[in-house]
């Protein structure tokens, strides 16, 4: 069993938008509020945060996330990685060193940009305490075997991951040949779907279908938004097993 919490369901911008007028910015339905793009996965106890965006620091307040046991980063985008300071409160609260992973491009990334959180920590704690884990093949976190899922956000060499029958596939625009067999018999999928219109570093709704429909979960959430997605309106017109997630948003696998 494995459960998976929509910490930010959003694009970059997250929607509503700052100073957006447009009628989903201003409305504010429910299903249209989108934090910038993250989730809690946990499998046998071990709690695995996809991402540390902007917005992380009020996620963990918002549903209350007391641990976690590793980063699971999908690639090194602000609206991604720049929450990364606000891993310190779990460091501190924890007494000890997270563990992150990425693909070799995102560690080396987030090591020239926020080199300190590789630092020893100090009786004070005042830094996140991190250890880099390049990942190109299957690993486990405390006996969970998490299966990166090699993809493209335009040239980008980014990772989606897989935890049991569970799939976070973010900023994505084409899913590599060799990575389609890794999402067979996939219980949840989440997947990119940045808006209606084309793209070159996203899925729009369209080929978001697509893949969903090649794909075959049992459900296809779709997230990363932007507000020219208004779900409350879309979502009708969705095929069955399809939706737009939204933030705080919980579901289980059998
Ligand atoms: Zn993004
Ligand atoms: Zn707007
Ligand atoms: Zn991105």
């Amino acid at each position: 069993m494995t459960s998976v919490l929509v910490l930010g369901a959003g694009s970059s911008a997250g929607t509503p938008v700052v100073a957006c007028t447009c009628p989903v910015c201003t409305e504010a339905h429910p299903r249209n509020l989108r934090s910038r793009a993250s989730c809690l996965i946990e499998h046998q106890g071990v709690q695995l945060l996809v991402d540390t965006g902007p917005d992380m620091r009020t996620q963990m307040l918002r549903e209350k996330v007391s641990r976690v046991d590793a980063v699971l980063y999908t690639h090194p985008h602000a609206d991604h990685l720049n929450g990364i300071d606000d891993l310190r409160a779990f460091c501190f609260r924890q007494q000890q060193a997270i563990p992150v992973y990425g693909n070799p491009f995102t560690m080396r990334n987030i090591e020239e940009r926020f080199g300190y959180v590789t630092l020893p920590p100090t009786a004070h704690w005042e830094r996140p305490v991190l250890t880099l884990n390049p990942v190109e093949a299957p690993f486990t976190v405390q006996g969970v075997t998490v299966t990166p899922i090699p993809l493209l956000h335009g040239n980008w060499p980014i990772l989606g991951y897989r935890v049991g029958k569970v799939a976070w596939l973010t900023d994505v625009s084409t899913i590599p040949e060799s990575s389609w067999p890794l999402l067979e018999g996939l219980e949840l999928l989440f997947l990119d779907c940045l808006r209606q219109r084309p793209h070159h570093t996203h899925m729009s709704l369209d080929e978001a279908m697509v893949a969903a429909s090649r794909i075959q979960a049992q459900q296809t959430w779709f997230i990363h938004m932007t507000h020219d997605i208004d779900a409350n309106a879309l979502r009708t017109q969705l095929p069955d097993g399809m939706d737009f997630a939204w933030d705080g948003l919980r579901l289980t696998t059998s």
